[in-house]
């Protein structure tokens, strides 16, 4: 099973990069690789939007 979560669906307006990951934990990481690279974020500030976001997040992640 493969976990994916999109950027555009997690609310980029022009971002359509999609991350994968085996687990949830990978897939976070993977996310936050990304964030951090393309997106501006620091470590803290990344951080920080996950833990306000958490379960917005959850629900963006599709399996298949
Ligand atoms: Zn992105």
């Amino acid at each position: 099973m493969t976990l994916s979560l999109n950027c555009k669906d997690a609310g980029d307006p022009v971002c359509t990069h999609t991350m994968y990951g085996e687990t949830e934990g990978e897939l976070l990481q993977n996310a936050k690789k990304h964030g951090i690279e393309v997106h501006g974020y620091t470590e803290q500030s990344w951080n920080e939007e996950i833990a306000k976001n958490t379960d917005h997040f959850r629900k963006l992640i599709k399996s298949s």
